[in-house]
């Protein structure tokens, strides 16, 4: 696996302006078979940029869904990119990549008081399902060979294995009783830094 196995064929749109109420990014898309993600960075891109890879989490990203810590994730990552230059890689792998229906049946379990772990292995997934080829290949894109990455998460850093990354940022959110379960699983067995 990695870089230099064959990649679907990857499009890519026009870059466009977009403003937020974080400041002004530049967006792109990146469409990689029928899963599009996107690029959201500050104009110009420092030589060292802050660069997070925010995984997809519809509920907790728009939704304000308590459950997990990836809304508020967001919108710290996205505050600190604003002001300090950078790159947001929004990563479409939903759920650590099962999807949608499949998070929801996971979510099911999790009522009848398995952990997110346990859930996703009832289910017949691994705990982390995610990969990051795309990732790289985005960075590449932008001629990104060094970077500081905010992240808890030090199997993100692992994944990386094409640029150097001269930092570890960390994000820092305050737990809620909904989530403080998850961020102890997320702790203890799927090795973040919290
Ligand atoms: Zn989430």
């Amino acid at each position: 696996m990695g870089y230099n196995a064959p990649m679907k064929k990857i499009e890519i749109s026009s870059v466009a302006t977009l403003p937020t109420r974080y400041g002004e990014f530049k967006i792109q898309a990146f469409k990689e078979g029928c899963k599009e993600h996107l690029a959201l960075f500050t104009d110009p891109l420092p030589e060292a940029p802050l660069v997070r890879v925010h995984s997809e989490c519809l509920t907790g990203d728009a939704l304000g869904s308590l459950k997990c810590d990836c809304g508020e994730q967001l919108d710290a990552a996205l505050r600190k990119i604003a002001a300090e230059g950078g790159m947001l890689i929004y990563h479409r792998q939903e759920g650590r990549n099962i999807g949608l229906l499949n998070k929801v049946n996971a979510y099911a379990l999790q009522d009848q008081g398995l952990d997110t772990v346990e859930a996703n292995h009832q289910l017949g997934f691994a705990a982390d399902e995610r990969t990051y080829e795309i990732v790289e290949a985005i960075l590449e894109h932008f001629g990104i060979r060094r970077m500081r990455l905010l992240t808890n998460n030090p199997k993100k850093i692992e994944s990386l294995r094409h640029v150097e990354i001269l930092e570890r940022v960390p994000l820092q959110i305050e737990p809620n009783p909904h989530n403080a379960r998850y961020l102890q699983i997320k702790k203890e067995q799927l090795g973040h830094l919290l």
